[in-house]
């Protein structure tokens, strides 16, 4: 009779254990029936700066090679995404009242883009404030709609200024954006750091944020500025779109020591999708050139359908680089690896340049549940990573922002 030594005991149970957990991976279709059947946010949703192009129907379904868009209500529905945080973004122009002036009205203007969605839909959307409006919204069989800022520039040199946001339903702010601004550093202005974090202006930004009970975003902010925030902000952070240096050394992403530290202070970060952050990918200055010259157009008035052709023309041409899949989820795993599943989100910077391969808009967003699910995270993980955590953070911001008014 055939003895079995240590060796091949080892081997077969080896054998054993690796068919049991090959044996079931999560099929697409269930993964997307777990994923409908749980609240679903991104906190990053750059879909507003479509919102204002004449000719955009948010109701109709794109697709992303034709219009380069990648969030509308069918593909949501597809998607199973109930919503977000959709995002008031304003480029950096220069520090003048001038400046912030055009600014602060543009982004006006881009709350009540959002607003008028909600609106002019009002079986399709419904804007939510509070925390617990999201399930209230699901449950409604409608889709979420949270407001945010991805920099602080309109708000100029007053923050009393966001107050009015906060009364529009503001419910998170993020100081920076790509360059130094009047409230901090950030992480990528080539000039380098000007404050060493954030500014004094940007101290009384976190302090009257806190005040409102508006969640304060790290994202896109220099690691000091990041830093100090956590440090001043009397409730935890979130970073609404950030990836791990761990897995790419790039100043949009965040290192261990830094993850841990947001961790710590019950902050949560909501993974990026944006490929250039996520990898080192080839660089193709055929491709950059032909952009500058299509910004070039932009920036001479000309019509958008004729901007989205000539983009779809350089896309031909020089088609885009994009991380893969597997990647974006090696940022995701690392961070859960770090942190755990109370830490981390989805904030895949759609219509803002997230996408990678595989995941270039939001219909396949449930290949995101699948690998959870198949690295073992649990449906009450999922839940965590896909609304309750952001919602935890909201919920600590409003507290406090309840308790300074029951103290007066
Ligand atoms: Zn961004």
């Amino acid at each position: 009779m055939l003895k079995l030594n240590k060796k091949m005991v080892s081997v077969a149970i080896g054998l054993l254990l690796s068919q049991t957990a090959c044996a079931s991976p999560t099929s697409l279709e269930d993964a997307t029936a777990i994923q409908r059947s749980i609240v679903t946010l991104d906190t990053h949703l750059d879909t507003p700066a479509h919102l204002v192009q004449p000719g955009f129907d948010i109701l109709e379904r794109h697709t992303y090679g034709h219009d380069f868009s990648q969030v509308d209500v069918p593909r949501m529905l597809e998607g199973a995404l109930d919503g977000g945080f959709w995002v008031i973004y304003s480029p950096q122009g220069p520090l003048t009242q001038e400046g912030y002036e055009d600014s602060r009205d543009t982004a006006i203007l881009r709350a009540l883009a959002i607003h008028t969605m909600v609106t002019a839909n009002p079986d399709v959307f419904e804007f939510a404030t509070e925390p617990e409006d999201a399930a209230a919204i699901k449950k409604a069989g409608k889709l979420i709609v949270y407001m945010s800022m991805e920099n602080s520039y309109p708000l100029g040199t007053d923050v009393s200024l966001l107050e009015t946001f906060y009364k529009l339903g503001l419910r998170m702010v993020g100081p920076v954006h790509f360059k130094n601004n009047q409230f901090g550093d950030s992480s990528t202005d080539p000039s380098g750091i000007k404050w060493g974090g954030l500014s004094p202006l940007g101290e009384e930004l976190v302090a009257e944020a806190n005040r409102l009970g508006i969640v304060l975003d790290g994202s896109h902010a220099h690691d000091k500025t990041t830093e100090d925030m956590i440090r001043l902000s009397k409730t935890p952070i979130i970073l609404s779109h950030t990836g791990t240096k761990a897995i790419y050394d790039h100043p949009r992403n965040v290192d261990d020591a830094l993850l841990k530290k947001l961790a710590a202070s019950g902050g949560v970060i909501q993974m990026n999708a944006y490929s250039d952050y996520l990898a080192d990918l080839p660089k193709n200055p055929e491709r950059a050139e032909a952009y500058k010259g299509l910004f070039a157009l932009r920036a001479q008035g000309v019509d958008m359908d004729a901007l989205i052709e000539k983009r779809r023309e350089i896309e031909h041409e020089h088609p885009a680089v994009k991380a893969t899949f597997e990647v974006y989820m090696k940022h995701f795993l690392h961070a859960l690896k770090v942190v755990g599943p109370k830490h981390v989100g989805i904030g895949a910077d759609w219509d803002g340049g997230g996408g990678v391969k595989d995941m270039m808009d939001v219909v396949n967003l449930p290949r995101i549940t699948q690998r959870l699910l198949d690295e073992g995270y649990t449906k009450s993980d999922l839940e965590d990573i896909w609304a309750n955590n952001a919602l935890r953070v909201l919920q600590a911001a409003k507290d406090y922002s309840e308790s300074l008014k029951t103290a007066k």
